[in-house]
């Protein structure tokens, strides 16, 4: 099986950004429910060999493009995990996967999620002079990969998208 909708990544996007947005492209609950598919539990996801291989050709992609994509933390998560991010190694410590978090200007502009927003040190948006947002501004709980879409929270509430809420600088 491939999804019907699959259009590639886009240079810079986060992987797990891209697997939200193939998730609520191909009307998913959530990104967990389309994990499910290839045998993954929960989000984010981080690489795993087998089901990494069946995630890349779920969407479409070879194992190699998918796993250059992917944040390995191995067996055991230590500074010498590395993470590859646009092509340079950095320490699994330097990411912030678990909490993610996003300048919902520039979602609404390009249409996906920055890899670098999931650097720990990557803290507001030089294009839009704002702070990242990492909380829901409106059930106030902590932004999730969990979540139905790139800026639609779990709560779901009709009116639960971020840009309104824009921290200026
Ligand atoms: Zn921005
Ligand atoms: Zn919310």
């Amino acid at each position: 099986m491939i999804l019907p909708g699959t259009p590639p990544p886009i240079k810079g996007e986060s992987l797990n950004g891209y697997l939200l947005r193939l998730s609520e492209l191909n009307g998913y609950a959530n990104l967990p429910q389309l994990l499910k598919i290839a045998g993954y539990k929960g989000a984010p996801y981080w690489y795993k060999p087998g089901i990494g291989d069946r995630i890349a050709s779920l969407i479409g992609m070879s194992s190699d493009e998918f796993k250059a994509m992917s944040y390995d933390r191995g067996s055991k998560a230590s500074s010498r995990t590395k993470a590859q991010i646009f092509g340079h190694d950095v320490s699994y410590t330097m990411l912030d996967v678990t909490n993610p978090k996003i300048c919902p200007a520039c979602v609404v502009d390009n249409g996906y999620i920055k890899s670098e927003w999931d650097l720990t040190s990557f803290i507001a948006c030089p294009d839009h002079r704002t702070i990242l947002l990492s909380r829901c501004p409106h059930c106030e709980r902590k932004l999730s990969w969990r979540r139905p879409g790139l800026l639609t929270c779990a709560c779901q509430r009709p009116s639960g998208r971020f840009l309104n809420q824009v921290n200026r600088l």
